[in-house]
């Protein structure tokens, strides 16, 4: 019985990951590789593939040379490359459908990055915009390290003394004011 469940939860896994990935492919496949992406994204100096090169092996369903590239975490979401894209395809969503396929296919190389994007997304869902207090405690229990916590604390002063950070009591239950919004917005995405 056990075995059959396991069975069925990583058929059902897998069948996640290839529809996430089919998704992507679909997204990008009218891409004609002129580069105007990678030319207009802020980020692309620090990035070890330009999003050009991101598409193409997304074209390609090169899925181990995308999970072994950090381009796709360094996405801030500016939305630039979407506006410019000749062929109005969807980049910045299909960056975060990236950053959503390396969560579940579990990338220990990523957990750091998927758990910074998860959390930070949490706390947007619950309020409509970031809270920093709750955002960081947030991220530091998804981490499940005592010690992860220590190396923030040199930058965590400075905001504290600098008030860049409110010192509000974190909530970390309960359902967030902007939950309905969020999965309202989900379903109608589905359809
Ligand atoms: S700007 Fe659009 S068409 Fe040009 S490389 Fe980027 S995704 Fe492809
Ligand atoms: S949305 Fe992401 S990939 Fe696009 S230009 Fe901005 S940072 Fe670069």
């Amino acid at each position: 019985m056990m075995e059959q469940n396991r069975d069925t939860a990583g058929s059902t896994h897998e069948s996640v990951s290839s529809v996430l990935m089919a998704e992507i492919q679909e997204k990008v496949q009218a891409c004609i590789q002129c580069g105007t992406c990678s030319g207009s994204c802020p980020n692309a100096f620090a990035m070890d593939l330009t999003p050009r090169q991101m598409w193409r092996l997304a074209q390609l369903g090169e899925k181990e040379e995308i999970f072994n590239s950090k381009t796709f975490y360094l996405c801030s979401a500016c939305y630039y490359c979407t506006l410019r894209c000749p062929r109005g395809l969807p980049l910045t969503e299909t960056m975060s459908a990236l950053k959503r396929l390396a969560a579940a296919e579990g990338i220990k190389k990523h957990r750091q990055s998927a758990n910074f994007y998860r959390t930070f997304m949490d706390t947007v869902r619950r309020y409509g915009r970031v809270r920093e207090m709750e955002f960081i405690n947030r991220y530091f229990l998804s981490m499940k390290n005592p010690f992860f916590p220590l190396g923030y604390m040199p930058l965590g002063m400075k905001l504290i003394i600098k008030r860049k950070i409110g010192m509000e009591i974190p909530k970390l239950a309960g359902e967030g004011r902007f939950d309905r919004l969020f999965r309202k917005v989900e379903e109608l995405e589905a359809q």
